[in-house]
């Protein structure tokens, strides 16, 4: 699948104040990465490249997985936009990151739709984020082990500078820089989500 993110890793970015954000958040935040606007329009034009794709398999039913928290935001702009030429369905992946003991090696837990909800389904993964790449790795192993037809992957935001692990995303919304991001779903310690557009995080807050 040929995916054309848009890189804005050398881009411009926006103050604060040139786009309408919560006050209380403003003292927060670096820079504005992506305006709403802009997020919403990609979002569409990905929604259509996975509906052509659908179309190319007649018996073809396509279960949209979104991975909880951070993309319901992303999963509530994009399901919409699809135009599935077979059944369509809905599920969410749980997953979170963590540390093994005495190891430094970092491996998500993850729990995905029991077998019998996606066997013989083509499972299209919404995610938010991909940084390292560990915890869709793990989320590709889990349900790839029920059986699905076909398992395909949509991410918004791209931190590719940081991956460890190699992954076949087959869309991408945008490349992003390797800084805290936040808003359009994504938090830090959950706040932030309700943010409109893509922030980065002043490293003041990451710190305290
Ligand atoms: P990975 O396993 O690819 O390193 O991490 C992916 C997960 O880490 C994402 O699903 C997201 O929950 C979290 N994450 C990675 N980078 C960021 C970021 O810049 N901001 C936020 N809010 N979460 C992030
Ligand atoms: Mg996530």
């Amino acid at each position: 699948m040929v995916s054309d993110p848009i890189d804005i890793r050398d881009q411009n970015s926006y103050t604060t104040d040139q786009f309408i954000v919560q006050e209380a958040f403003k003292p927060d935040l670096k820079q504005i990465l992506i305006s709403e606007g802009e997020i919403v329009s990609r979002i569409s034009r990905m929604a259509e490249k996975i509906s052509e794709s659908t179309t190319k398999r007649v018996e073809s039913e396509l279960y949209a997985a979104c991975v909880l928290k951070g993309a319901l935001r992303f999963f509530g702009t994009l399901t919409p936009k699809l135009s599935p030429t077979g059944e369509y369905s809905e599920g969410v992946i749980h997953a979170s990151r963590y540390t093994e003991g005495k190891t430094t090696e970092t491996r998500a837990e993850v729990s995905v739709p029991e077998r019998k909800t996606i066997e013989g389904k083509d499972v299209l993964i919404v995610e938010d984020i991909i940084d390292e790449g560990y915890t869709l790795e793990s989320i590709v192993e889990n349900i790839s082990a029920q059986d699905p037809s076909s398992v395909s992957i949509a991410v918004l935001f791209d931190k590719r500078d940081r991956r460890k692990v190699e992954i076949d995303i087959d869309y991408t919304g945008f490349i992003v820089p390797d800084e805290f991001l936040v808003g359009y779903g994504l938090d830090y310690n959950e706040r932030y989500r309700n943010l409109d557009h893509l922030a980065s995080l002043d490293s003041s807050v990451l710190k305290g």
